[in-house]
């Protein structure tokens, strides 16, 4: 079957070319799914004969909402999605001033092993398709009524252990014929795949690239993230320089912070150190404790410090603020819930 939703307007116009069909089909068709049309049936302007043709040769795996969670503190809405092969995968749609974003996943699961984050408990189920990436979206917007403006690739998975689908998905995103959504509002947050960050950086592209770097030296991250022996601290570093080198896009880095492992005071002065006149964000987000694993968040007095040494050394830093806390809106949660029988 034809993941038809993964396809841009050139390549439906190649396929209706197939089957016989006028290439003003294909405009047709890209912008009933850029509208968030869930059947062939919906597409009213399209004959009969060419819908039943579609519907046979296509599949348009829909994401099917099976949970809805609305907070009451901040209006951040947490979705429980189901794709027709039964993998669930979780988006969250929050209201900023600069704009409605929303963060989505890119994998049912991760296997990147991270010992913090609940995503990658059960391991990578499969890849998300361009499709189903784009469905989040649209299927947010339709349920909101509101146009989402941004897009956070930090829901569950690796961005970049599905490399292909996320470009293609990042320039379906982007086409103006469809949700026309500026690489500018756009962020994808990576663990640190190297070969994979300067392949990005060769697409030059102008999202905005956040790095999970979470420690400031080798023996620290390896302890929290596997991907860490396969590319060390140091390594990682001289490859974000060269992405600004080639995009002259500031990076920004993640930064969790975990009670006596990450958030020492050495820690931040080593951290300072790594990043010294390197022009990017340093973002400490808090740890969202997950019940499985046995680390607890930061004091406010220890976030308070360590800003305080970064702020001296001439680093910008914020701490993420959490929104939807009452809604289990952080990483991997719901999702996990729901696969382990909760309902
Ligand atoms: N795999 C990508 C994107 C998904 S994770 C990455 O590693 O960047 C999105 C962000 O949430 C990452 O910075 C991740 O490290 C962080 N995160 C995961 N679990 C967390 C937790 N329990 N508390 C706080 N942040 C967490």
């Amino acid at each position: 079957m034809i993941d038809i939703k993964s396809m841009n307007e050139a390549e439906i116009a190649s396929l209706m070319a197939e089957i016989g069909e006028p290439k003003f089909r294909a405009g047709q068709i890209f912008k009933w799914l850029s509208d968030g049309a869930r059947s062939f049936d919906d597409m009213t302007n399209l004959s009969k004969s060419l819908r039943e043709k579609l519907s046979t040769m296509c599949e348009l795996r829909n994401a099917e909402m099976i949970r809805k969670q609305a907070s009451k503190v901040d209006g951040t809405i947490k979705y429980l999605w189901r794709f027709p092969d039964g993998n669930c995968v979780e988006s969250v749609f929050m209201e900023y001033k600069h704009g409605n974003t929303i963060c989505i996943s890119t994998q049912a699961g991760c296997r990147m092993g991270c010992k913090f984050c609940a995503s990658t408990l059960a391991g990578l189920k499969r890849n998300l398709t361009p499709g189903e990436m784009l469905d989040q979206v649209i299927a947010a917007q339709r349920d909101t009524g509101k146009r989402v403006s941004n897009i956070v690739l930090m829901g569950t998975g690796e961005p970049l252990d599905n490399y292909d689908n996320v470009i293609t998905f990042l320039k379906l995103a982007g086409d103006d014929k469809g949700l026309n959504i500026g690489m500018r509002h756009i962020s994808l947050s990576t663990c640190g795949i190297c070969d994979k960050i300067k392949m990005l950086a060769e697409e030059n592209m102008q999202i905005t690239l956040s790095i999970s770097l979470h420690a400031p030296d080798n023996e620290t991250r390896s302890k929290i993230m596997p991907i860490n022996n396969r590319f060390p601290v140091e390594e990682l570093i001289k490859t974000c320089k060269y992405y600004f080198s080639k995009t002259s896009r500031r990076i920004s880095f993640e930064y969790t912070m975990i009670d006596g492992v990450s958030d020492t005071e050495e820690c931040a002065r080593k951290l300072a150190t790594l990043l010294k006149g390197f022009p990017c964000h340093v973002n400490l987000i808090p740890l969202n404790p997950v019940s499985e694993r046995d680390l607890k968040t930061s004091s406010k007095k220890a976030i308070e410090r360590f800003v305080e040494i970064l702020s001296k050394s001439g680093l910008t830093v914020t701490v993420r603020r959490s929104l939807g806390s009452d809604i289990d809106a952080a990483c991997g949660q719901l999702r996990r819930k729901v696969e382990n029988g909760d309902k």
